[in-house]
């Protein structure tokens, strides 16, 4: 199976993130891409490569462009600085009242993200353009019939990353610069797994019905993110009907997720896709520090086939997973089932 690195990645290596007040070590690190990579190797039956040379056209499609422009700007406002403290950008401040206005720097970074999770650091934007990049690389393949699967190894991820605003650790929304890309050939259904609701995937498609989104996540009740993800979600106008949320509680284990996988699979079928994107997050495995799900490694094995046999031209886009030590195994024992 063909492996789409991100190359920039480790140029955003996060010192740490804000929570409730108090800085922690980054759950989102270089090190979660080095596992990854070594597993595969290790287990044979993977050639990775670059993408060409990144361009933002990629991510335009998606993002607003005030948006990627800040993105930019900041990372490079980030890179000038010489004060240590300066080169992150926190956002201190969200927009609130009905007609929020920002003008200033401290202002944008709080309207150009929604948590404390992602700070803009000098390399931020290249890394998140190397990801972008490299979905679209995959999805262009997909799309011409090369491969008929194909995996985009990268961080950080891009599920949270909404049009106009960064968060969850995420930057550019790579599985919808994938899914928007394929849907120029035919229909898309995006299978969201990672154990955090990917609202960024379903707002940028949410009154599409060309792309219908599917997820399978924490219910947002107690989990990250909190304000998305919920049952009731289904898509809006002309996107009603195609967004479907299948909120499991926490500790589910693979009974439970095995049903509503099950549920999900039966939904994308019945949609009738040309090509499957699969937003692929570990974090629903047992020992993820973050997730709270209790899926075992041979489980992902399990998952991976039963998306397999749905049969699509699929691409496959790297997002969540915290446990370094478990991370390479579920992705390894999943991507397996497309080999
Ligand atoms: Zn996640």
């Amino acid at each position: 199976m063909r492996v789409i690195l991100n190359p920039k990645h480790a140029e955003h290596a996060p010192p740490g993130e804000v929570e409730g007040g108090a800085v922690i070590p980054s759950y989102e690190s270089p090190g979660r891409f080095d596992a990854i990579r070594a597993a595969l190797e290790a287990a044979g039956g993977f050639t990775f490569e670059e993408p060409p040379k990144p361009s933002e056209e990629p991510v335009a499609a998606i993002h607003d462009a005030a948006y990627i422009t800040y993105l930019r700007e900041a990372s490079a406002e980030a890179k000038k600085a010489r004060d240590p403290a300066a080169k992150q950008l926190w956002p201190t401040v969200f927009p609130f009242g009905p007609n929020p206005r920002a003008s200033g720097v401290r202002a944008l970074r709080g309207q150009f993200c929604f948590d404390t999770y992602t700070p803009i650091l000098p390399g931020t934007f290249a890394a998140a353009l190397g990801g972008a990049n490299a979905a679209a690389r995959s999805a262009d393949l997909i799309a011409e019939g090369t491969e008929r699967s194909i995996y985009v190894l990268t961080r950080p991820p891009g599920h949270h990353a909404e049009a106009d605003r960064c968060g969850g650790y995420c930057y550019f929304n790579n599985a919808a610069i994938a899914a928007d890309r394929l849907s120029k050939r035919g229909r898309v259904a995006v299978l969201d797994v990672d154990v955090h609701h990917g609202n960024g995937t379903q707002h940028i498609f949410y009154s599409r019905a060309d792309v219908s989104t599917v997820s399978i996540h924490g219910d947002p009740g107690g989990l990250y993110p909190f304000f998305s993800g919920f049952a009731e979600e289904t898509g809006t106008g002309a996107g009603e009907g195609f967004n479907l949320n299948l909120p499991l509680p926490p500790g589910t284990a693979a009974k439970d997720y095995r049903s509503a996988l099950a549920t999900a699979l039966e939904a994308i079928r019945k949609f009738k896709p040309m090509f499957l994107v699969l937003s692929f997050g570990a974090d629903t495995h047992e020992s993820d520090p973050i997730g709270g799900f209790k899926l075992p490694t041979k489980f992902f094995a399990e998952m991976g086939a039963a998306v397999r046999e749905l049969d699509f031209p699929t691409a496959i886009i790297q997002e969540g997973g915290y446990n370094l030590t478990t991370l390479g195994s579920c992705v390894t024992e999943m991507l397996k089932a497309f080999t």
